[in-house]
C-alpha cells in the first residue's frame, strides 16, 4: 500500500479529463482502507480525499488537492437465499457491468434492464442508479459502508439509504462520511420481466427472440446502448450530465400549449417527468461543438471530450445549456454528474 503524489487522473476517468491529483492510493480491503485514512492525516487535512470508483459519474474541473483514494474490493458471494429470493454480496470495487453478467450466467433476476452501465458495485446506491425502468433501489437488500469518523463499518437498510431518482443519503447528509464497502442485493429466482421502455421491445423484436429471458434483454440493453450511447473508451463522457426534472401537471399543460412536442411522463405523484434531452436538443446544442467539449449528436443529454477538453470547459458548456433551456422553457436543470 503506497501513496503516490502529483498523478495523473486522466485514465480514473470515463471524461478522460488530464487532471493531476496531489496523492492518490489504492485499497483491496477494509484494513489497507483504515490504515490509508489514519496515514493521510500525516500528509493531508482530514476534508480533502475523495473516494474514487470507475470514474464514470465525475467531472474533474481542476487539479485535487488531496488524497484519491482507489477502491478495489473485490468478492461476489452468496449470502442466504430464501423461497423467492437470493441475496448476493459484491464488493464495491467489482465492475458492475462484470456483476450483472454474473448474476445473469447464475439465473438470478431483477437486474437485467441495467446492463453495460459503467462504473463499479460501490457507486450503484450512491444515485440509485437506474435505466429503461428499474433502479438498485428494486433489488437493493443492505450495504456496508466504512464511517471515516468512527473507524467502523456500519450496516445500512433499503430505508436508511434513502433511495430516490438519481439520489441517496449518501450525496447530501452522508456526503463524505462513509465509504461503501460491500453491496448485498436482493435478487429473484423468478425473473419479472420489464420491458416497458419501447426501445426495449422493438430491440427484442429485432433480434427476432421468440421466449423473453433475462439473458435477452440483457443483450437487447446492451445493443440499444452500444448504438446510442458513446463509448468512453473512445469519446470521453460520463453518461447524462443533467438529471431528468420534474414539473407539475398544470405546468407541463401549459409547456405543452407552447411546444406541442414536448416529451413527460407521469410520476406516481401526478407530477411529470420532462425528457432533459429533448429541452437539451430543442435549444440547438445537439451535435453542438466548441474546441474538444461537445453535446453528443446522438443524445443531447450526454456531453463530450473529443480529447483535449478540460474539465472547465465541459462545465462551462454545461452552464450555457443549463441557462439556455431556463430562458426557452422556464426549467432549471440541475447536474447527475458529481463535480470536483
Ligand atoms: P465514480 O464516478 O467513481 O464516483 C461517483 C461518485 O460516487 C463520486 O462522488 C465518488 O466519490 C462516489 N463514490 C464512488 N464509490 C464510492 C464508494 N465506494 N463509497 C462512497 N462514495 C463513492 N448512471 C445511471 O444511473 N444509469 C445509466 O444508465 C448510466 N449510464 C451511463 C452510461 C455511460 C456511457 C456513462 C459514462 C455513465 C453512465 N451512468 C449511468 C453514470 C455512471 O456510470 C453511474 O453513476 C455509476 O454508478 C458510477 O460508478 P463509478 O464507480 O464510476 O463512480
Ligand atoms: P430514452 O429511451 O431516449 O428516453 C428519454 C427519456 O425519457 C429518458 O430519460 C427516460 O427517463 C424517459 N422515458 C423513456 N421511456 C419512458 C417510459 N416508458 N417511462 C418513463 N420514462 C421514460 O433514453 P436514453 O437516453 O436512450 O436512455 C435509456 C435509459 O438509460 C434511460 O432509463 C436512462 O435514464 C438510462 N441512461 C442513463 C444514463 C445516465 O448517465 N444516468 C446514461 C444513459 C442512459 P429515465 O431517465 O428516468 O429512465
Amino acid at each position: 500500500m503506497d501513496i503516490q503524489a502529483n498523478i495523473s487522473l486522466k485514465k480514473f476517468n470515463t471524461f478522460g479529463i488530464d487532471a493531476h491529483a496531489r496523492y492518490f492510493s489504492r485499497f483491496k480491503t477494509v484494513e489497507e482502507l483504515h490504515d490509508l485514512l489514519d496515514l493521510r492525516k500525516s500528509i493531508v487535512d482530514l476534508s480533502s480525499f475523495s473516494v474514487l470508483g470507475g470514474g464514470s459519474n465525475i467531472l474533474f474541473t481542476k487539479n485535487y488537492d488531496g488524497l484519491i483514494l482507489k477502491n478495489e474490493l473485490k468478492g461476489i458471494k452468496k449470502i442466504k437465499e430464501d423461497e423467492h429470493h437470493v441475496y448476493v454480496q459484491a464488493g464495491a470495487g467489482e465492475n458492475w457491468h462484470q456483476f450483472v453478467l454474473y448474476c445473469i450466467e447464475n439465473n438470478l433476476a431483477g437486474i437485467e434492464n441495467l446492463s453495460l452501465i459503467p462504473g463499479n458495485v460501490g457507486a450503484s446506491p450512491m444515485q440509485n442508479i437506474g435505466a429503461y425502468g428499474v433502479e438498485i433501489k428494486d433489488v437493493f437488500a443492505y450495504l456496508e459502508a466504512y464511517s471515516i469518523k468512527e473507524k467502523v463499518l456500519h450496516t445500512f437498510s433499503l430505508n436508511d439509504c434513502e433511495l430516490g431518482y438519481r439520489d441517496s443519503i449518501f450525496k447530501r447528509k452522508y456526503k463524505n462520511e462513509f465509504i461503501i464497502t460491500s453491496v448485498t442485493y436482493r435478487l429473484n429466482k423468478q425473473p419479472h420481466f420489464n420491458v416497458s421502455y419501447g426501445a426495449i421491445k422493438d430491440e427484442l423484436e429485432k433480434m427476432k427472440v421468440k421466449e423473453l429471458s433475462i439473458k435477452s434483454i440483457s443483450q437487447a440493453v446492451i445493443n440499444i446502448r452500444s448504438s446510442k450511447l458513446p463509448d468512453p473508451a473512445k469519446i470521453g463522457n460520463a453518461g447524462s450530465f443533467f438529471k431528468n426534472p420534474t414539473v407539475s401537471r398544470s405546468f407541463f399543460e401549459t409547456l405543452k400549449n407552447k411546444f406541442p412536442g414536448i416529451v413527460g411522463y407521469d410520476v406516481h405523484n401526478g407530477d411529470i417527468k420532462l425528457a432533459a434531452g429533448w429541452l437539451i436538443e430543442q435549444c440547438g446544442w445537439k451535435g453542438f461543438r466548441k474546441g474538444d467539449a461537445g453535446c453528443y449528436d446522438k443524445q443531447a443529454l450526454v456531453l463530450v471530450n473529443y480529447g483535449t477538453a478540460t474539465g472547465d470547459e465541459i462545465y462551462n458548456l454545461s452552464e450555457d445549456i443549463l441557462q439556455s433551456v431556463k430562458e426557452k422553457f422556464g426549467v432549471k436543470l440541475e447536474r447527475e454528474v458529481n463535480i470536483f
